[in-house]
């Protein structure tokens, strides 16, 4: 059993963690790997088709030269509609998948935010995790990022 006493639990999820902070620093870094992921196959437009582009007003959008709809690199994944900061919703998303039966409550403390915060997140990850929702974006994500973060 490697997580025996909830202290030393506590102390080795701080310790990835900070590991994964030092990899993925800031939204940026986060929304540069989202947006790598989401048009790896390259540029589909949602509302006509369009695979032609340019770029959009928020950092790393992308908006159809067709039809002028802007599309943002969160948009349609599982982080779109997310009120929080992108780099802490990678960091709940990173814990859920790493982390084996870690408590929102445990997620609350480490990130210093509201439970239930994390708890709505949480809940949104575990559908793609368990597969009641298909996300490819996020199964390549999530490989991507934990051989970052593993490096
Ligand atoms: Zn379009």
């Amino acid at each position: 059993m490697p997580f025996k006493s909830p202290k030393k639990k506590t102390w080795q999820i701080a310790g990835r963690l900070s590991h994964f902070k030092n990899v993925f620093p800031d939204d940026e870094a986060c929304l540069s790997l989202l947006s790598a992921h989401k048009w790896k196959a390259g540029f589909v437009c949602i509302k006509c088709g369009g695979i032609n582009y340019c770029k959009g007003k928020t950092l790393l959008s992308r908006r159809c030269t067709k039809c002028k709809t802007e599309e943002s690199a969160t948009a349609h994944t599982v982080f779109h509609g997310c009120k929080i900061p992108l780099v802490k919703a990678f960091e709940i998303a990173f814990m859920v998948c790493n982390i084996a039966d870690i408590s929102s409550y445990e997620m609350s403390r480490q990130l210093d935010m509201r439970h239930m915060t994390c708890y709505n997140f949480q809940k949104k990850v575990q559908a793609c995790v368990n597969g009641e929702k298909r996300d490819p974006v996020f199964e390549s994500l999530q490989i991507e990022v934990n051989k970052r973060v593993q490096a």
